[in-house]
């Protein structure tokens, strides 16, 4: 094939993009990705799935050593921050990641352009980079650019102070009073972050409740816990400005007194990026939100566009853009494969986690579905009395008449890993009795799974 042009054009280097590029390379495809930043792995490896994690990993080791490592009998005195350090490292995880997708690339001979993609038409795509303008041609484009943080009116970000998670992954000096606008889930765990580094947190959550999405009952706990860790939430507040006024912030709204304080995050949610994509001169109607609308196989309507990711519709989280990704490049060469949406799982990395697969109590209740429910806390686990960690439980919802797994929530230690069985569960369609059936180890996190689904039949044998 001539420079500059392929069979696939995939615009966004993100968790959708690069996976995407991957297995179309791998099915035969000459593939090329265009990304306007110099590092792969979109925001997911560079500024969020990763850089939070780190952080969450290294402020939660900073709060063990200060505040439980002496219940075990561990004494370390005078246990300090060095938070340069702890941003060097969030920051050399990343960039290793970050190369790996280079290699990775590289490995499956996908060309890299470096630049902003837009697209002139079906097949057209130009690259505008400092110093040059490059125009590729191609059979396909996907379209994986992503989204961006949203933001509410009256809010005046100045990228510092006031700002969004971006700015919250790289503070270089722990907040005295940090103010959280919105209680989802990266205000949550960036919120705990810095909490855990000593500051004072108050999120402010326009809703009666925090996660929304989640499973209530267990989002009402996962609060409760929260509180007691020293995080500060007021609900029912909406927030009708932020400014920085000489040295402090001040956030305004209505529900709650106006708080002065030395940082506010913005964590409203991400709207999808289609910024300066062409897309307008294309006979392309966006959803009203701003997502790009497709069909199963991912195609727009326009032929041989297509999108995936958080830039369509569905949840915004890194699993499924890479999923979608996968699904996509196989539709493409082979005309099978598809997403199973009700197995994408979510989980919340605060402390204990939260993690969900499937429906929730409030969606069973909606859709007038007869179900039972089987739970079982982590205090009657072994695994999680040796670990200290006995907080929360594990509930599995089953269909009432055919016994099939409908949902999975988990509030508790390793809850992140543990759904992956669950999600296992419902992708092969099992019952509460199969896991029920299923030996698992002892002592593992994972007994309590099987004692919830012992649980829904009623016939516990530790509780
Ligand atoms: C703080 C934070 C924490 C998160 N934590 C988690 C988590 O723990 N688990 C999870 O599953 N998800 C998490 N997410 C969400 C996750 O990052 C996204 O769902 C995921 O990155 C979406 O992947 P994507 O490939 O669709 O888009 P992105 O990762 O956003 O990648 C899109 C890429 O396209 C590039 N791009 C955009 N427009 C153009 C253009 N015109 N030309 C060239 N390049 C372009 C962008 O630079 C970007 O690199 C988190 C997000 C944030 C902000």
């Amino acid at each position: 094939m001539e420079k500059n042009q392929h069979d696939l054009v995939v615009i966004g280097g993100g968790p959708g993009g690069y996976v995407a590029a991957i297995r179309a390379a791998q099915l035969g495809l000459n593939v090329a990705c265009v990304e306007k930043e110099t590092a792969l792995g979109g925001t997911c490896l560079r500024i969020g799935c990763i850089p939070s994690k780190a952080m969450l990993e290294s402020s939660e080791h900073f709060w063990r050593a200060r505040e439980e490592f002496g219940r075990e009998g561990i004494r370390i005195a005078n246990v300090e921050l060095d938070l340069a350090t702890m941003l060097k490292r969030k920051e050399q995880v990343v960039t290793t990641l970050t190369r790996g997708v280079d290699l990775l690339f590289k490995k499956n001979k996908i060309t890299r352009y470096l630049g902003h993609g837009r697209i002139e038409a079906p097949g057209q795509v130009t690259v505008l980079a400092e110093k040059e303008t490059v125009s590729v041609s191609t059979k396909h484009i996907l379209v994986a650019t992503g989204s961006k943080p949203a933001t509410l009116p009256g809010i005046q970000m100045d990228g510092d102070r006031i700002g969004t998670s971006t700015e919250a992954l790289a503070y270089t000096e722990v907040p005295k009073h940090l103010v959280v606008i919105g209680g989802g889930y990266i205000g949550v765990e960036l919120g705990s972050v810095w909490r855990r580094l000593g500051a004072k947190v108050t999120i402010l959550e326009y809703l009666d409740r925090i996660l929304f999405g989640l499973d209530a009952e267990i989002a009402a706990e996962a609060k409760k816990l929260l509180e007691k860790q020293g995080l500060e939430f007021r609900l029912g507040a909406r927030v009708t400005g932020a400014r920085v006024e000489g040295d402090h912030c001040k956030v305004e709204s209505e529900g709650s007194e106006p708080i002065q304080c030395d940082r506010v995050l913005v964590a409203v949610g991400r709207a999808p990026n289609t910024e300066k994509l062409g897309l307008e001169s294309l006979p392309l109607e966006l959803h009203k939100k701003g997502f790009i609308p497709v069909n199963q196989k991912f195609a727009t309507n326009v032929d041989g566009i297509y999108a995936i990711g958080d830039v369509i519709t569905g949840p915004m989280l890194a699993h499924k853009a890479e999923e979608e990704g996968i699904a996509f490049a196989e539709q493409l060469l082979t005309g099978f494969d598809h997403v199973n949406y009700d197995a994408i799982a979510a989980v919340v990395y605060t402390q204990p986690e939260i993690a969900s697969v499937g429906q929730t109590e409030e969606q069973l209740h909606e859709a007038g579905k007869e179900y039972r429910k089987g739970v079982c806390p982590f205090r009657a686990n072994a695994r999680a009395r040796t670990l200290g960690q006995v907080e929360g439980f594990i509930k599995i919802l089953a269909d009432s008449n055919t016994d099939r797994i409908l949902g999975v929530h988990i509030l508790g230690a390793h809850a992140g890993d543990l759904i992956n069985e669950a999600a296992a569960a419902i992708s092969f369609g099992a019952s509460s009795e199969d896991l029920a059936r299923t030996c698992h180890v002892h002592p593992t996190l994972g007994e309590g799974l099987r004692e919830a689904a012992l649980a829904v039949a009623g016939r516990t044998i530790n509780l």
